[in-house]
């Protein structure tokens, strides 16, 4: 559930409400809304919410309180009905703009790196990437140059100011990931990685959330309720794709996932064709799938040199095939962005059915 304070509650107001919530046992989280604070009450409530839910409606400054019905809670667009803005260095994600978050699959060299940085950014590219830590089905495949390939992603990023994005593996990762890196993303793989989610939950970097490969919408976004509810409101979900029967592809697309989501959640959605697909050639017919169902942004692998590639070099664009793609998707999400309106999908237009939200 949620308490709505009223226009004018006063700052003892609120604390009232949130000690009232600690000493019920649950944890209070705040969120200013556009004109009042709302807060979240988050925790195992057992047979006594509708007494609890009581209580709190006759605390001073309390306006309603009204029960959020899905299990993700400050996840959700009941809860939180603006869409989250986020901003890393010159890059917003989220507000509505096209984010193109581009770069090698593995970083392999600096000179690789610093090539496909500089393509990348020159065609427009808002977030450079590149896998330093590679979670590979093979022991035996290249793993990534680890510490070494964070120290080029930081030159890069001087070199170039775009903000970079890079993969952590595992909870003794999260620091070192953290100092070089200014967004953190947790694979497929990991999604479901709990101890994981719970320590990004506590860096001060926003946090990039893919898809696993066999997760529901919701149990992703209960993924996403950890790192949020351990204190990092900044998640970025990205679809990469489901596994399925189908096998030309390497996953599949789910491309309803993306405005099924900006209806349950308000946090900012991406896609990634490239692990979606596997083929070089349906990158960008899959990217323009993304963009026009309404994504806030697409990841893509891009590669000097694709076929020597040490990891997915069937599915990596050469710098060329960035710049064609770039050209395309830019009208795509303009022409798209009048057809949604803006924000791009609003939860109202949805039918989202959250009446105790009517006086936001
Ligand atoms: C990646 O983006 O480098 C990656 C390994 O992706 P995923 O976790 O989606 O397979
Ligand atoms: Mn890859």
């Amino acid at each position: 559930m949620f308490v709505v304070m009223t226009v004018g509650a006063t700052e003892a107001e609120v604390l009232g409400v949130k000690s009232h919530i600690l000493a019920e046992g649950m944890t209070p989280y705040d969120h200013m809304g556009a004109e009042r604070t709302v807060i979240a009450v988050v925790g195992e409530v057992g047979p006594h919410k509708e007494v609890l839910a009581g209580r709190l409606a006759a605390l001073p400054g309390v306006e309603t309180v009204t029960p959020i019905s899905r299990p993700f809670k400050l996840t959700s667009r009941e809860f939180h009905p603006e869409d989250t803005v986020i901003r890393v260095m010159d890059a917003v994600v989220g507000d509505g703009s096209l984010t193109m978050m581009a770069g090698p699959c593995s970083v392999e060299s600096r000179d690789q790196l610093f090539e496909t940085a500089d393509a990348v950014k020159d065609a427009g590219a808002t977030i450079l990437r590149g896998g330093a830590f590679k979670p590979r089905t093979s022991p035996y495949a290249f793993q990534g140059l680890g510490v070494e390939a964070l120290r080029y992603l930081a030159e890069a990023r001087d070199r170039t100011g775009l903000p970079v994005i890079t993969e952590v593996m595992e909870p003794s990762q999260v620091d070192i990931v953290a100092e070089y890196a200014d967004i953190l993303q947790i694979g497929t793989r990991n999604m479901q990685n709990y101890s994981l989610l719970r320590d990004v939950g506590r860096v001060a970097r926003p946090v990039m959330l893919k898809r696993g490969y066999g997760a529901t919408v919701e149990e992703w976004l209960m993924a996403a309720e950890y790192i949020v509810s351990s204190g990092n409101p900044n998640v970025i979900l990205c679809e990469r794709g489901i596994r399925t029967f189908e096998t030309y592809t390497r996953n599949t697309l789910d491309l309803a996932a993306v405005p099924l989501l900006h209806h349950l959640t308000h946090l900012p959605v991406i896609v990634d064709p490239s692990h979606a697909t596997g083929k070089r050639w349906l990158v960008k017919p899959l990217a323009i799938g993304g963009v026009a169902v309404g994504a806030d942004g697409v990841m893509v692998e891009v590669h000097p040199s694709p076929e020597d590639a040490l990891s997915d070099a069937e599915q990596q664009l050469t710098p060329d095939g960035f710049r064609d793609l770039m050209a395309t998707l830019v009208p795509v999400h303009q022409h798209v962005r009048g057809l949604h309106g803006d924000p791009v999908i609003g939860a109202a237009g949805l039918g989202l059915g959250n009446g105790g939200l009517a006086k936001h």
